[in-house]
């Protein structure tokens, strides 16, 4: 049985007639970027998130980019991000004209801890980013308290941890900010690009507002009081997403589920799933494993028709553009790095389809072992 990464199309069409009868309103209306739609869409995320404001624009890379900006990084500063995380966490920092220091992670859950984060911290040091990989937040409590201890800002990139939260607390409670991306393969995602930056920081929420439209003053036409960029939200996209907002804790807790049932299917397999903690509420925007000898078993998985991804295959700082700020040695990154494989994982993905994937990978164990060969 053939079984796919990821089937969005089932997603879209739980929303497909509402959103049509929507995009009609908007067509009608000849509102597409910036507006009412967008406004609305702003005030659901926030309370979603249960933070005071909320910035739509183009995408989580500009949401991330926007608040160092915002934050006004100089030459030199520091921003510390973990080394297993994908390249726009880094780019962002990079783009703010700040200067990305890799960390490493924790074996168990590949998420960067306090402990890790503190070994990056310099004089230099302005923010830590808190990635929240794979749908499970990093432990806020710990990176709270060392940016408190400090004096540095704490930021989180939640592009991949919608309705995500810590100790009961979602992206944005315990942080200066938190970025999401909306792309359509996110756990909330729109019909094209978009994203959004959630803060409870007035100052901070009118700064991103004022940089993702050209550095315009809030209320006004013509007075530019920053060098801004384009990354304002559209109409089309935010209708997408206030649509689909009600169904997301619904695929959640499907994502949860069938990530309770592979791991029920792989005990005795050489695949191990990465941690979670009791803490956290996990969302599964991918459902990691580790095994032995993994493109061995990825190559399996393909003839089986299975189709696996690896998130991510080369950590940051061994990306060529990247290598020059490649400090210390990330030994759990790198290690992990060779042997992470991403399974299949969305809402409907089905029992007998988990069990397609679950019975392939014992086919490639002996013992707990991977065949190698
Ligand atoms: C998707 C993603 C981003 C970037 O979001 P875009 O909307 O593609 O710009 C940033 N960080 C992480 C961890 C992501 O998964």
């Amino acid at each position: 049985m053939p079984v796919p990464f990821l089937d969005m199309r089932a997603m879209t069409d739980e929303v497909r007639p509402i959103v049509l009868a929507e995009w009609e309103r908007l067509l009608d209306r000849s509102e597409f970027v910036g507006g009412d739609e967008v406004v609305k869409f702003e005030r659901d995320w926030a309370s979603y998130c249960g933070a005071a404001r909320c910035i739509g624009v183009a995408n989580g890379t500009d949401a991330l980019h926007l608040v160092l900006r915002a934050l006004d990084m100089a030459p030199g500063d520091e921003v510390v991000v973990p080394a297993n995380t994908f390249v726009a966490t880094a780019e962002a920092v990079v783009l703010a004209g700040a200067t990305p220091v890799f960390a490493d992670v924790d074996p168990h859950t590949l998420l960067m801890t306090g402990e890790a984060a503190a070994a990056s911290i310099t004089p230099h040091t302005r923010v830590v980013v808190a990635v929240h990989l794979f749908g499970q937040m990093a432990d806020m409590t710990e990176l709270g308290a060392l940016c408190r201890r400090h004096g540095i800002l704490l930021v989180e990139d939640a592009a991949q941890a919608h309705g995500a939260a810590w100790r009961g607390r979602p992206p944005g409670s315990d942080s200066v900010a938190a970025c999401f991306s909306f792309y359509p393969g996110k756990n909330l995602g729109a019909f094209g690009d978009a994203g959004a930056v959630v803060t409870s920081d007035e100052r901070l929420a009118d700064a991103v507002a004022e940089l993702r439209d050209h550095g315009r003053r809030l209320g006004s036409h013509h007075l530019h009081g920053s060098i801004g960029t384009n990354s304002r939200l559209d109409a089309m996209q935010a209708a997408v997403l206030r649509v689909k907002l009600p169904h997301l804790g619904a695929w959640n807790a499907r994502r949860r589920r069938i990530a309770d049932d592979y791991g029920e299917r792989l005990r005795g397999t050489c695949a191990r799933p990465v941690a979670r903690r009791v803490e956290a509420m996990h969302v599964y925007h991918l459902m990691v494993v580790r095994v032995p000898a993994r493109d061995v078993v990825l190559g399996r998985l393909a003839s089986a028709g299975i189709d696996a991804g690896v998130h991510y295959r080369a950590p940051c700082h061994q990306l060529e553009p990247y290598r020059r700020y490649w400090r210390r040695p990330l030994p759990v990154v790198e290690q992990a790095a060779g042997e992470i494989l991403s399974l299949p994982m969305y809402p409907h993905l089905d029992s007998d389809q988990i069990d397609a994937v679950t019975d392939a990978l014992a086919a490639c164990t002996v013992g707990s072992e991977a065949v190698v060969a």
